[in-house]
């Protein structure tokens, strides 16, 4: 079996890579290099490098390679970056999915599965989130991807192309052996900036607003393992391969934590300091945003396996120790 990773070098996706290599399958990545990282794609993955909008080079790849499947990585991510810069989302998100289901309806390739994103949600009123709750994304990012979805669910409609979109919550972690982990520049996430001001870095963390509905006032969020969340993808192609229908599922550990709860884990595990100052509210940030998972569990029979949030921030942790510069 031969999965096509759309940006399978990037953090989410070089571990998927990975996993399914481990797993047997044959893999083929596709990516820009952007922001992804050339070492961080595993040895025995055929690597194409280029740019998802680039039509003629992704019917290259459909031309030159067999392929039964197709994960899709290749996005841009960062909240407040799309607030900023919503075109940009557009483009590079939409566009450049509206080009892979344009290739695959050509080449009859006909299951992909997606990331997608808590921010699809917006801010629902009721925790934890089930997928039937009403999508309100209040942020580009999120509307990017929601409108991937959709034109995913057309593309079902008319070419019976199908999907699984997997609502990811915060994907946290690396590879327990710590040779691939998260290395984003600049570096905007809460765990790699904690770790790197537990590193000596970073001065501080600054925390994004303390005046949130919330017990302590920092935003909540739900942290899933980095490899659990591969494991669901997996999970996804098979059903796919099964001739299941396309659906859509949330991926988080039914847990939330505060950005001042996972600030003491760290100092926990690490056994530093790790100063932190708060500083004004992030654009585009929801105060809590935790999953329901018992969809996946349910019909993917996927559940975290690990869940201790300090176990998680220990693997990032341990990957920080290991590549202070990242992939330099
Ligand atoms: N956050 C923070 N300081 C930082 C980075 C993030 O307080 O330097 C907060 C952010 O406001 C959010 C949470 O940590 O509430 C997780 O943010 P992250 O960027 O890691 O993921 P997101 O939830 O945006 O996908």
């Amino acid at each position: 079996m031969s999965i096509l990773v759309l940006g399978g070098a990037g953090y989410i996706g070089s571990h998927a890579v990975d996993q399914l290599i481990n797993k047997g399958y044959e893999v083929i990545v596709v990516d820009n290099l952007q922001t992804g990282h050339k070492q961080s794609i595993h040895e025995n993955a055929t690597f194409y490098q280029g740019d998802i909008r680039d039509k003629e080079f992704v019917q290259e790849v459909f031309k030159k390679e067999t392929i039964n499947g197709v994960i899709h990585f290749a996005a841009s991510s960062l909240v407040g970056e799309s607030v900023e810069k919503p075109l940009v989302y557009f483009n590079n998100n939409v566009h450049g999915t509206q080009i892979i289901l344009e290739v695959m309806e050509e080449f009859g390739v006909k299951n992909i599965v997606f990331s997608s994103t808590a921010a699809t949600y917006g801010e629902p009123k009721e925790m934890p989130i089930v997928e039937t709750m009403p999508t309100n994304p209040e942020n580009p990012y999120g509307e990017s991807k929601l409108m991937m979805e959709k034109m995913m669910k057309w593309c079902d409609n008319a070419y019976g192309m199908r999907y699984v979109a997997l609502r990811y919550f915060n994907v946290a972690g690396a590879k327990s052996d710590a040779s691939i982990g998260e290395d984003h520049d600049p570096e905007t996430h809460l765990i790699p900036i904690i770790l790197q001001t537990a590193l000596g870095q970073r001065e501080y963390l600054g925390i994004y607003g303390d005046d949130y509905d919330t017990p302590d006032g920092t935003c909540i969020r739900d942290y899933v393992y980095i490899e659990d969340l591969i494991a669901a993808h997996i999970a996804a192609l098979d059903y796919l391969e099964k001739g299941n229908e396309s659906n859509i599922f949330n991926l988080g550990s039914n847990t939330g934590y505060s950005v001042k709860e996972m600030l003491e884990a760290a100092r926990e595990v690490t056994g530093k300091e790790i100063p932190a100052k708060v500083l004004p509210r992030r654009l585009g940030d929801p105060s809590k945003l935790v999953a329901s998972s018992d969809k996946a569990k349910s019909i993917l029979d996927w559940q975290p396996q690990v869940t201790d949030i300090k176990q998680i921030i220990k693997t990032a942790w341990d990957w920080h120790v290991n590549h202070p510069k990242g992939y330099e």
